[in-house]
């Protein structure tokens, strides 16, 4: 497996290098919008540590993540009144991953809505704006 590019562009997000619409961060995970989501409110997850992917994530910061990831899935139903969450997580370029800095994708759903293909369009950010903000205030409640 090739080893990890410190030059990703979530590695640039996380160093503040590249911008986004952040959702939620704490002392071990940190969230923001997909900028071409598959519905609204797709958000990505992301340990803070390096790691490619699944296959050589320090095991705490994976599980680290997965519990960022169920705080998010929970606000997101409410935030975005929500029927259900698709979770995601690819490996490799064979099992779908395009950016390799460990991610989950946080999916809202709602009843009979199919996903838009995988990165088909591009949101507007002032929509992602709201979203984010929207995100984040259910976190806090
Ligand atoms: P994966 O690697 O799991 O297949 O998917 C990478 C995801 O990152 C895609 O859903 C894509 O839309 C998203 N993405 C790609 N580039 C950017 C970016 O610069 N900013 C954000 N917020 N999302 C991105």
């Amino acid at each position: 497996m090739p080893s990890y590019d410190a030059n990703n562009i979530f590695a640039k997000i996380l160093r503040g290098e590249l911008p986004c619409h952040k959702v939620y961060e704490d002392e071990r995970a940190f969230a923001f919008l997909d900028i071409m989501p598959r519905a609204p409110g797709h958000t990505l997850v992301l340990p803070k540590a390096p790691a490619r992917n699944l296959l050589d994530a320090d095991p705490g910061d994976l599980a680290h993540v997965m519990q960022a990831a169920q705080t998010i899935a929970r606000a997101a139903i409410k935030a975005f009144n929500a029927d259900g969450i698709t979770v995601q997580q690819f490996n490799e370029s064979a099992g779908g991953q395009v950016v390799f800095h460990l991610h989950v994708h946080v999916i809202p759903r709602k009843a009979g809505v199919p996903l838009k293909p995988p990165a088909s369009v591009k949101e507007e950010p002032s929509v992602l704006s709201d979203q984010a903000l929207k995100l984040a205030a259910a976190l806090k409640a």
